[in-house]
């Protein structure tokens, strides 16, 4: 009896398109009362946010579990990016996920597929100047997600700032009827924003994670003082500088509305800090809205 009261309410595993569809038949569930929270698996505390935001918010909830290989490129972590497929599950499940969909590629893509999503300037900067191919990929994964699953509302973190904007232009652009709806970024007591690359970093490594982190922080405190993108840059410069084992990769300011480069730390625009650093092979992201409460 106690096993099944731990796995109570139970989660029902879709792994096709059409598996999905019948669910929804048999559950007399169409899209709109559904919450959609995609990821890639290796579910940690930042997805698990999200899904419970999903769970308070709509009558039930699917969860994707797809390690897209479209926003990968050749060199990138594909083969590695952790797959702990039925933990993933059981933790889907207890954050309250009715349904967990775990298409395959061929699910996804046929074979030679003619049909992507290409984004335009705003997947070509920060993220997308490292990683060209990585917002088409991401675009085109959503958009199919999208259409398979039907949502009423979908779900992002703050913690991949400008993958938001690129979804919430995909959908403005695609008409596609669907509310995004934002999770703050889920943080390790130290500040280091938890992502599932965070599993490669040792235990050193972690700890000069933190910087980002506390970085963001500082730019934050020091905004009024700063003034100006420029200052702040150089700034951060300065403080990864004299960090061991931590190479920046970029700093930038942009506006959350709109996500232009702003050259101002004026509150006016909502500035968010965004940057992105080097530990050994491992690339983090983090981002700080710099007048937010
Ligand atoms: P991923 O599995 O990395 O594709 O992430 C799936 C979703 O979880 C994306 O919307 C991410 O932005 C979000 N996410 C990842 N890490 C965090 C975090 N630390 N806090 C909040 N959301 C996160």
């Amino acid at each position: 009896m106690a096993a099944c009261l731990l796995t109570w309410p139970p989660v029902r595993i879709l792994e096709s398109p059409a598996a999905l569809r019948e669910a929804y038949a048999a559950a007399g569930l169409s899209g709109g009362n559904i919450g959609f929270v995609p990821t890639m698996g290796a579910l940690h505390a930042g997805h698990l946010a999200l899904i419970r935001q999903a769970a308070a918010e709509n009558p039930a909830v699917v969860v994707s579990i797809f390690v897209n290989p479209t926003q990968f490129a050749p060199e990138e972590d594909f083969a590695r990016y952790p797959r702990p497929i039925t933990q993933d599950i059981e933790l889907a499940r207890a954050a309250g996920a009715a349904f967990v969909f775990t298409p395959s590629a061929s699910d996804l893509y046929p074979a030679n597929p003619q049909i992507s999503v290409r984004v335009g300037p705003l997947g070509a900067v920060l993220e997308g100047e490292r990683r060209p191919h990585f917002f088409h990929g991401v675009a085109t994964v959503v958009l199919k997600l999208l259409q398979i699953v039907q949502p009423g509302r979908a779900y992002f973190g703050k913690k991949d700032y400008q993958q938001t904007v690129v979804v919430r232009r995909l959908v403005e652009e695609c008409f596609l009827p669907v509310e995004i709806r934002l999770g703050e970024t889920v943080r390790e007591p130290s500040g280091l924003a938890l992502s599932s690359r965070n599993a490669y970093l040792s235990a050193a490594q972690r700890e000069a994670a933190t910087l980002l982190y506390k970085t963001l922080q500082a730019v934050k405190h020091n905004a009024p003082q700063l003034q100006s993108t420029e200052a702040a840059f150089r700034y951060v410069e300065g403080r990864f500088s004299e960090a061991q084992g931590v190479a920046l990769d970029y700093f930038a300011v942009r506006a959350a509305t709109d996500f232009r480069a702003l050259e101002t730390l004026d509150p006016a625009h909502q500035p968010v800090a965004l940057l992105a650093a080097r530990i050994g092979d491992v690339r983090l992201l983090d981002n700080l809205e710099l007048f937010a409460a």
